[in-house]
């Protein structure tokens, strides 16, 4: 490019920084910067988080709030029907870790969980060691 031209400005390779001459719509000053740059894109595109990881701990911690504010109100573990969940939201399909044990098995919201009863009737407990890594 001609250095006397007023209106010229240098660019540069978008993956070493180069300075770049020639056409303008040039990115990169060869093939090897050309690929890195690619790949380092697709690497960066393929690391943002899909909108459901937000959706899904937003239920979560509407989940955990529930729970949470069952075990509060009766200070302790308590038993409630399944729809009195439901109305306020629950759901039953996300939680955190599941707990097995000779009455049956709890999942668990960090430290809060339920265990389904035969009655159908849910039971609604906590458990500090459920939220130790
Ligand atoms: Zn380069």
């Amino acid at each position: 490019m001609n250095a006397f031209n007023p209106h010229y400005l240098p660019f540069e390779c978008l993956q070493c920084g180069k300075e770049l001459h020639g056409r303008r719509d040039k990115k990169y000053c060869n093939d090897t910067c050309r690929n890195a740059g690619n790949r380092k894109r697709v690497r960066s595109e393929t690391w943002y988080e899909p909108l459901f990881v937000a959706q899904i701990n937003t239920i979560l911690k509407r989940n955990y709030k529930i729970l949470k504010t069952e075990v509060i109100r009766h200070s302790g573990p308590t038993s409630v029907g399944r729809f009195y969940l439901v109305d306020k939201n629950f759901s039953f399909k996300y939680y955190t870790s599941i707990l097995t044990t000779s009455s049956g098995t709890y999942h668990f919201i960090y430290d809060h969980g339920w265990r389904e009863l035969d009655d159908g009737k849910i039971m609604v407990v906590m458990n500090p060691k459920q939220a130790e890594l």
